[in-house]
This record gives structure tokens, C-alpha cells and sequence, in this order.
């Protein structure tokens, strides 16, 4: 990856003449069978530009309450586009099309005005698990009849692709637009996409430029990203199979709960009991083993490319020491 980094052709993305950016962009929107895609540094920006690009201020975009873009994105969605977030409680990041039915708005002027759903998939705070196909479509089949846009937050498509055995544009076509992450499983140092329809995705290129995203020599980054799809992809199953190898050690700990059934993708969590969350989390990193607080009692694990079977074994290992 380094590389092909090195050796990357590149131009001025701001004048739209990096060869390499524009491989990328037209690699991702076939990957994903939508008309355009725009390189973007993050997928906080991915994520934003779509919620800038399908609302006006006052309107109001329904979503899982453990999503991204209502945890981790720092409320950009209010501070920069001026909507209200409408988050509805799902099962395992799941939102049935009767519950997206029943959260869209009259359309009474005191209201505000429901204009965009948006889904993840995978959903990282439940644990990486991956959408029911069918019932993504039949929310679908609600936003369309209804008039609103449908927005896929897919940081981790690619593995909801490994895990489902449907592929990355099947998994996106129910949507108008899909945000992609390249630095997650997939190993590159920085990047994301946003795919969709070209003039959506115009529109999402001047917002770009209003956040400060356009970047110039940029192709070095964008190589990272076409290395990480054409070589990395094929890696993910392993991740999954270890991220199952640790959930099934976990299991057996009496201080840890957990349900490896849950354990569909890259993440595990687990809860704790006889200590917090944060406490054994420093207690890990001393041991060598690094995973996330995600609540009181809630641990996140994630599995990546760089771990082998032998890491496992390790970080098991570890996790006994400290929860003994
Ligand atoms: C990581 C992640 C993002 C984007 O995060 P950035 O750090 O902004 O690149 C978006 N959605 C989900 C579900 C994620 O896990």
C-alpha cells in the first residue's frame, strides 16, 4: 500500500485533475451501482454532506438511536444543516418499516418536515450486526411512497457484504446515497466516499468545499484506498472468524457476558460485571490488549487485518489475567 501510495499519479483535486481521485470515485460508485461517488477525509464528512445535501434547515431526518450520526458525529447534523435528529429505539440497529411508517410527519406546519432516513450497516454500537436485506427494503418501499430520501451510512459495507453473502451494490440499491469507509477493515490510512446520483453528488462536491474538504495532491490517499479494495476486501472473512474465536473464549469467562450468536461481523462487545467498563479497560491496555468502553459495563473488541490467530490467543489470554 505504501507503494503504490509513493508511486501514485496525481493532480489538482480541487480542479478535478487527479487521475488517481478519479479512479477511486468511479471505482466506488460501480462497486456500489450508483451514478457518481466524491472522495471525502472522513466519514463524519460523508455522512454530513449527504444529511447537507438531501435537507433544508427545519426538516427532520429519522434514524436508529445507536447510529453514528446521533453518537459520534458531534452533532454536526444540527450545528451544520440545521435539522432535527429524530432517533427511534430499533433492535440491533434495525428500524421495521411500521416504525419508520409510524415516525414520519403529518405534514402539518408546526411540525417539522420529514425528509430523510438514514440507516448503518453494518451497526457498530450494536455490535456489527448487518441488516435484514428484505426489511431495509421494505423500509425503502416507506421513504419512496412517501416522498422522503434514503441515506446508508455503510462505513463497514464491505463486511456487511461478507457477512449477508449479498454484494456491495445490492446491499445499496434500496438507498439514494451511501457513505463507504475505507479506513476501517479495510486498512487504509484515510478516506471515504459518498455515492449517489450525479447531481446529488454535485451538490455534496460545493459543500465539500464549504466544510474545507477539498484537498489537492490528493491521489496518494485515494492509491491507499484502491490498493485496500482490490487487496484487502478479501481479507474481512478472516477478521470475522477471529472476531468468533474471541467472542467463544470470552464466553467462558464467569466476569463476562456476552452472546456469540451476536457476533455476526468484525466487532464483539461484551459487558463485565465486578469491575467498570473504563477500569478494565485500563487494566487491558496494561496487558497489552486495546478495546473501547462502550457503556457502564460495555466493552467493545474490534478484529482488523493486522491481528493474527496467535493475537487472539494473546489478547484471551490477557482478558483471563485481569478478569480472574
Ligand atoms: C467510523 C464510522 C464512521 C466515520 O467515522 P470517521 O472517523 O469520521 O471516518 C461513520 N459511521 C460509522 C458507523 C462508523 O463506524
Amino acid at each position: 500500500m505504501r507503494r503504490a501510495m509513493a508511486e501514485a499519479e496525481v493532480g489538482d483535486d480541487v480542479f478535478g485533475e487527479d487521475p488517481t481521485v478519479l479512479l477511486l470515485q468511479e471505482r466506488v460508485a460501480d462497486l456500489l451501482g450508483k451514478e457518481a461517488a466524491l472522495f471525502v477525509p472522513s466519514g463524519s464528512m460523508a455522512n454530513q454532506l449527504a444529511v447537507r445535501v438531501h435537507t433544508q434547515p427545519g426538516d427532520e431526518v429519522i434514524c436508529e438511536a445507536s447510529c453514528h450520526i446521533v453518537n459520534y458525529e458531534s452533532a454536526a447534523a444540527p450545528v451544520l444543516s440545521g435539522v432535527q435528529l429524530l432517533p427511534l429505539q430499533g433492535t440491533r440497529g434495525r428500524l421495521s418499516p411500521e416504525q419508520v411508517t409510524g415516525a414520519i410527519r403529518h405534514g402539518y406546519y408546526w411540525e417539522p418536515q420529514s425528509r430523510l432516513v438514514c440507516l448503518e450497516n453494518t451497526a457498530n454500537k450494536a455490535g456489527g450486526t448487518v441488516l435484514d436485506h428484505t426489511e431495509v427494503v421494505a423500509v425503502g418501499h416507506v421513504v419512496r411512497a412517501k416522498g422522503l430520501a434514503f441515506h446508508l451510512d455503510g462505513a463497514r459495507l464491505w463486511n456487511a457484504a461478507v457477512a449477508s453473502g449479498l454484494s456491495e451494490r445490492e446491499l445499496a440499491a434500496p438507498f439514494d446515497t451511501v457513505s463507504v469507509c475505507l479506513s476501517k477493515g479495510l486498512g487504509a490510512p484515510i478516506g471515504s466516499l459518498i455515492a449517489g446520483p450525479t447531481e446529488l453528488i454535485q451538490k455534496a462536491h460545493r459543500w465539500r468545499k464549504v466544510l474545507g474538504g477539498g484537498m489537492r495532491q490528493v491521489g496518494i490517499l485515494a492509491a491507499a484506498g484502491l490498493y485496500a479494495l482490490e487487496n484487502h476486501r478479501q481479507d474481512l472473512p478472516s477478521d470475522h472468524a477471529r472476531a468468533r474465536r474471541l467472542a467463544d473464549g470470552l464466553a467462558a469467562f464467569v466476569a463476562v457476558t456476552i452472546d456469540p450468536v451476536s457476533v455476526e461481523t468484525n466487532i464483539v462487545m461484551f459487558d463485565v460485571s465486578g469491575m467498570t467498563a473504563l477500569e478494565t479497560v485500563d487494566r487491558l491496555k496494561e496487558a497489552g490488549v486495546l478495546v473501547v468502553p462502550f457503556g457502564l459495563q460495555r466493552i467493545r473488541a474490534t478484529t482488523h487485518r493486522d491481528l493474527s490467530d496467535a493475537d487472539i490467543d494473546l489478547a484471551l489470554a490477557a482478558a483471563g489475567r485481569v478478569l480472574a
